[in-house]
């Protein structure tokens, strides 16, 4: 089974736009997000820009706040304050990865956590982890959501993560463990130290390869019928198509399909998933706010 991050997504824009239009029939504003991007990083201007049209397509309204990459460290901080005490205005993002000068860090922190719609700030990875309410960062909520909608059972699985980021890996690794649906899973998390990966992937249930190496995970470190979460995304020179290239994820998609009960394309897997989990969290501000 193919698990269609596009179709999804759609239906979760589709639910969304719906309740955008009933708060608007009953006088309200519509919800609103905000996104920094400083610089001129062509991958980023991309996602800042099908963020903005997301929001279009189920009518929120939306800020672009573009810089210069020469922008100093203070007067970001600046934008990201008027941006935390902004009533009009319901979440934020700043587009990462920042030019070298600026501290990710230091910008993180800045963000109020309540409007903090990448759910990147402490505050929220601690409240996630302690398993309170929190803004979940979008790729692993995005997963978790593809799960549920799909009704694959995780609980007792043992899920195996490969990747231990700070935005994917790791709170996958803790959203999986958690004591709830989906959840309740055995939690394994490899990432670059670890030994005979083989030995860790074979075991998994649940796959979920996030470590940014393209098409590394091979059929044989794959168990018959296990499910297969493709978080990667890279550019493979490829002459036969318009661009030159063609997508390809973290798993040898083709070899390791066959063997899977289920597995995400790349194209049309995790990524359509996360843009959804933007909105969605932008939406659960609102709502907290505005009823
Ligand atoms: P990252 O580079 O920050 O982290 C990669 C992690 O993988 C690290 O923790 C590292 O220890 C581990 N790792 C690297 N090589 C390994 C190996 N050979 N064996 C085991 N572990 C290894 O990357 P990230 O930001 O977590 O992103 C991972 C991938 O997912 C990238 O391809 C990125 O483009 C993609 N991504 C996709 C989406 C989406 O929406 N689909 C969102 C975020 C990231």
């Amino acid at each position: 089974m193919v698990l269609n991050g596009t179709l999804i997504r759609k239906a979760i824009l589709a639910e969304l736009a719906e309740k955008v239009q009933s708060h608007l029939q009953a006088g309200k504003r519509p919800p609103h997000l905000a996104a920094v991007l400083i610089g001129e990083d062509p991958a980023s201007q991309t996602y800042v820009a099908h963020k903005v049209r997301d929001c279009q397509q189920v009518g929120y309204q939306s800020t672009l706040i573009h810089k210069e990459a020469a922008i100093s460290q203070a007067e970001l901080l600046g934008i990201i304050a008027e941006l935390n005490q902004d009533a009009r205005i319901d979440g934020f993002i700043v587009q990462l990865p920042l030019p070298a000068h600026l501290s990710e860090v230091a910008v993180i922190e800045a963000i109020a956590p309540e409007k903090d719609v990448d759910g990147f700030h402490p505050v929220n990875i601690g409240r996630m982890s302690k398993g309170l309410q929190a803004l979940l960062p979008a790729t692993p909520a995005g997963i978790v959501e593809l799960l549920q909608r799909y009704g694959i059972e995780t609980q007792g699985k043992h899920c195996v993560v490969v990747g231990r980021s700070n935005i994917v890996g790791t709170p996958m690794a803790l959203l999986m463990s958690r004591n709830r649906n989906p959840g309740n899973c055995t939690v394994t998390l490899c990432h670059s130290h670890t030994q005979n990966l083989g030995h860790y992937t074979r075991q998994a249930d649940i796959l979920i390869a996030a470590a940014g190496q393209p098409e590394f995970i091979s059929a044989d470190m794959v168990k018959e019928g296990a499910v297969v979460i493709d978080v990667g995304i890279h550019r493979k020179a490829d002459a036969s198509h318009p661009n030159g290239f063609r997508l390809v994820g973290d798993v040898q998609y083709d070899q390791v399909a066959p063997k899977a009960k289920a597995i995400t394309p790349v194209p049309g897997g995790v990524g359509p998933m996360t843009r959804a989990m933007l909105l969605l969290n932008t939406y659960h501000v609102y709502h907290a706010t505005h009823g």
